[in-house]
Formats: structure tokens, C-alpha cells, sequence
């Protein structure tokens, strides 16, 4: 018989989840002399004294819920038994009020990346080709297996192809309040690190987002340094005629730029050059107790070693606002950290939803009862360093240090913001299981539980389930995390999403109307 295991956040918490695979019987008899009087599901709740009607149900040290009838100690707590607090307001907050003692910087750890004229460092070698609208989309496509299967062989230091390829560009407001966001998603995205700077544009021609307002001048600095324009295919110019025309034109446009992106070589960088984007899908009770807290400790490392990491997911963040704008570096970080909640909450209540449209089916059959304890589990991925900076969706991140990235929490749009912010790795963490992967960098995932790891065992890149098992802790996963991403970084190891070639469509945030 397996020994009951259950874990328990904080010395304040009178719940704690049921960590056994297949859950708990009624009956079974934990280490701590409390009976369950029910069953308990892997991930779910079990309280651990009686729960009067009204009383906070606490996890994290933190009220996630309010009983909606008695329940008595050893019983699932489930979303169906509790009232969901309201969120924070947003003044009145704690501003920058926790100023630890620097951490001790953490050196001697590099990679082999791709050092870029303007000083990025990619960690792939990739030809990106950007598109201003949807409707190039299918030539773009047809143009790119043609380049894979027939030039791609002849630049053998150039990793791959895509097709910068999205639901923009025309149809739209284009001059609404909100659309600058699409526009300046796209155009930094393909400015990536992983690009080096080559930037090629199919454009078809009639489109509301012409490729000057897309990339007007000097939005490409290596551009400026060669004095060279913007690189445009226009599929509605004259001189194509025929199909195989524009086909032909966006080869041998791109022959140049593989050409150039073939002279990349890896050299050796320090880790601060690392750009890395967190972000979590399809999360469980156990993504805040063993994948996320991880994370958070890689985090931190990271952040000693002088790297950039950019946690993001606005409404499983909105939450513990006060922890954020307390862990703030100046009252000024803290203040656009409020600016974006307040953005975002506005944005939610044009749709006359709020934050409580998050969590998913699955969220809950995992044990997660509302956002409120999905955002204590979520936010613990930022580790404990302080917040350094407030990155608004779209834009490109400049600086080093923890930066809150404002972005929704979909997976895919928090991916595609990430990925225009600059980031040249990202870490995903699951726990009902996601196949995520994107084409433009390399995404590395870890498990929540060990039965998921198991399962997907050539999906995840590392299990993060042994902390719940008991054979690894914390900071040994975060240190693993840490070490993977260095050798990921160099190209000496895929990750199974690359491995695979499994990639999300990018989708741009768009809160503009269409027309
Ligand atoms: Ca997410």
C-alpha cells in the first residue's frame, strides 16, 4: 500500500492537496492522524479542521475561497464548496515596500549563442519571413517548403525557415485605440535575436498595414548600417505574372539573407544574455507546488547571473498584485505594474467578464478551484527577486533583471508577446499536459506530476513531479532547469517540441475592433 502523501503551502494553510496518483479513499488514515471522510482526487483539497460556513479556506497563507457550508476536517474542498473573494482593488497597494539585500551574483555560467550587430544573442539560427497580412499566407507557405526542400541544404549553418504568418493585417481598425499593439508585436518579432537582423517582408500589396508602417525607417538598425532598404515582395506588383513568379522572387529574396545568416557562427556569451519568457498552460494543483516553484528558483539564478526573465499572464497574476507592487525595485515600477492591471481590467469589463474567465475544465478536474488559488500557484514562477521592470504588450524589453511582461495568460498569445519582447528561450510549465511548441524558439517544458512525465514522456523536457514524490527538491529541479537551458541555448540539445517540429500559429493581441 502507497503511503498517503499531502502537501501543505504555508504554516497558515488549513488545507493541503492530496499529491497520490489516482487520489486518496475514504477512510485512509494520513501521516498526521486525520482521517479522510472522503475521497480526494490527485491535486484536490483536503481540510484539515473543520471548516465552518463563511470561514476562509487558506492556501498559500492566503484566503482562496469562503466556505459555502460547513465542512468538516478530512473532506474534499472542491470549487462547488466555495465563494470566490473579490479581486484586489488597486489602491491602496503596498508600493516597493520589500527591499531584500541584493542577491549574491551567480558567475562563470555561459553559452554558445549567435551575438548580433545590435548586441542581442539568438540561440538559433533561423530565416524569418515577416508578412503584413493574412492573405500571403498560403504563397508564403507554399514558398517556404520549396526553400526548406531546395536551398535550405546549400547554408548548412542556418537552422530553419518560417513564415512569420497571422490573422492581421487588413479588415481592421488600423488607427483604433489598442491597434498599435498587433502592429509593434509583428514588427518586433521580427526582430528577434534568433533572426539576426535579416528582415524580409511578403506584402501583397492592398493591404491596411502597408510594409512602411509595418517597418518604417530605422526600425531595422543592420538596414541603416548597410544602407539598404526594407526587402519587400509585393505580390500584386506588375512584374509577377504567374504564381511561380512571386514564388521565384521570394526565393531569391531569400537567398540573400540565408546567405548572410549562413556567416552567423556560435561564440561563447555569458548567461546574461539569456532573454527567457515563462509562462504556464493547462496548470493543475500540483503547478504551484513543484513545476512553478522550480521555475521561480531557476528564475532567480538566472536573474544573479544578470539575465533577462519575463514573467507575464496578466489575469493569474491580478491576484497577488500586492506581493508584485510590494517586490517592486521604485514606486515607478510598481505604479505601471497597477497601469497595466487597471488596462487590463478595463479591457475584461468591456466584455462583462473579469479574471474569473480563466480558469478552464481542466484547471479544476486538476484540483484548482478558481483563479484566485491558480494565481498564488502561477505567480511563484517569478521566484523572489525584485521587479525591476513593467514591459507593455508588443514592446521590445531593453533591459536586464525580472520584468512583469503585460500580457494575457492564452498560451499562445503570451508566446507570441514574449517572443516579440525578445526572448531567445522560453520555459512552459503544464500539469494536465500541453504539446505547446513554437517554430522561433526554443520552448522547453516541464511536467507538474510524475504520471504526466511518465505519459508524455517524449513531450516534456523535464519532470518537475519528483518534488512531489519526495526524490528531488526545489532547487535540484531548478538547478536541472537552469542547466538544460544552457545547453538548449548552445544547440547542443533539442527540446522535444524542436525535436518533433510541433508549433503553435503565433496570434497577435489584438483588443482594436475589426471591420
Ligand atoms: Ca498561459
Amino acid at each position: 500500500m502507497t503511503t498517503p502523501i499531502t502537501i501543505r503551502m504555508h504554516a497558515r494553510d488549513n488545507v493541503a492537496i492530496v499529491a497520490n496518483a489516482g487520489g486518496l479513499a475514504a477512510g485512509t488514515l494520513l501521516p498526521d492522524g486525520l482521517t479522510l471522510t472522503t475521497q480526494v482526487p490527485q491535486g484536490h483539497k483536503v481540510a484539515l479542521v473543520d471548516l465552518p460556513a463563511q470561514a476562509a479556506v487558506i492556501r498559500y497563507g492566503i484566503p482562496i475561497g469562503y466556505a459555502l457550508k460547513d465542512i468538516p476536517a478530512g473532506s474534499w474542498v472542491n470549487e462547488r464548496m466555495l465563494q470566490m473573494p473579490d479581486a484586489r482593488e488597486l489602491d491602496n497597494l503596498p508600493i516597493a515596500t520589500i527591499q531584500p539585500d541584493p542577491l549574491p551574483p551567480l558567475e562563470g555560467y555561459t553559452f554558445e549563442g549567435y551575438r548580433n550587430a545590435d548586441g542581442s544573442v539568438g540561440t538559433r539560427n533561423i530565416l524569418a519571413i515577416t508578412t503584413t497580412v493574412q492573405c500571403v499566407s498560403g504563397v508564403v507557405e507554399f514558398a517556404v517548403q520549396r526553400i526548406k526542400a531546395e536551398l535550405l541544404h546549400k547554408y548548412p549553418n542556418v537552422d530553419d525557415v518560417v513564415g512569420i504568418e497571422h490573422t492581421y493585417g487588413c479588415g481592421v481598425a488600423i488607427d483604433a485605440d489598442g491597434a498599435e499593439i498587433p502592429i509593434r508585436t509583428l514588427r518586433n518579432i521580427s526582430l528577434n535575436p534568433n533572426f539576426g537582423g535579416e528582415v524580409m517582408v511578403v506584402s501583397l500589396g492592398c493591404e491596411k498595414l502597408q510594409p512602411e508602417r509595418l517597418m518604417p525607417p530605422g526600425a531595422i538598425p543592420i538596414n541603416d548600417q548597410r544602407g539598404e532598404a526594407l526587402d519587400v515582395v509585393c505580390l500584386q506588383d506588375d512584374a509577377h505574372v504567374g504564381f511561380m513568379s512571386m514564388i521565384d522572387d521570394i526565393m531569391q529574396t531569400a537567398k540573400r539573407h540565408l546567405e548572410r545568416l549562413n556567416m552567423r557562427r556560435r561564440e561563447t556569451v555569458p548567461a546574461s544574455e539569456l532573454v527567457v519568457g515563462v509562462q504556464c498552460g493547462g496548470s493543475d494543483a500540483f503547478s504551484g507546488v513543484t513545476a512553478n516553484p522550480a521555475v521561480g528558483f531557476c528564475t532567480d539564478l538566472l536573474v544573479r547571473a544578470g539575465a533577462s526573465v519575463m514573467f507575464s499572464e496578466t489575469t493569474e497574476v491580478r491576484d497577488g498584485i500586492d506581493q508584485l507592487t510590494a517586490r517592486a525595485t521604485t514606486p515607478e515600477v510598481a505604479e505601471a505594474m497597477i497601469r497595466e492591471m487597471a488596462w487590463y481590467d478595463a479591457y475584461l469589463a468591456r466584455g462583462r467578464v473579469d479574471r474569473s474567465a480563466n480558469t478552464t475544465p481542466g484547471n479544476k478536474k486538476g484540483g484548482l478551484s478558481n483563479i484566485v488559488e491558480k494565481a498564488m500557484g502561477s505567480i511563484v514562477k517569478s521566484g523572489s527577486a525584485p521587479i525591476s521592470g513593467v514591459l507593455s504588450p508588443g514592446n521590445k524589453l531593453t533591459q536586464k533583471g525580472l520584468i512583469y511582461a503585460a500580457t494575457p495568460a492564452s498560451d499562445f498569445i503570451c508566446g507570441t508577446l514574449q517572443l516579440a519582447a525578445g526572448m531567445n528561450m522560453h520555459v512552459f510549465t503544464t500539469g494536465r499536459g500541453t504539446p505547446y511548441g513554437l517554430a522561433e524558439v526554443p520552448v522547453i517544458k516541464v511536467a507538474t506530476r510524475t504520471d504526466l512525465a511518465r505519459r508524455w514522456h517524449d513531450l516534456m523536457d523535464i519532470n518537475a513531479g519528483t518534488i512531489a514524490d519526495g526524490e528531488k527538491t526545489i532547487e535540484d529541479v531548478g538547478m536541472e532547469l537552469f542547466q538544460l537551458m544552457l545547453d538548449v541555448a548552445s544547440g547542443r540539445k533539442k527540446t522535444w517540441a524542436e525535436h518533433w517540429k510541433l508549433h503553435n500559429a503565433l496570434v497577435l493581441f489584438n483588443p482594436a475592433p475589426v471591420t
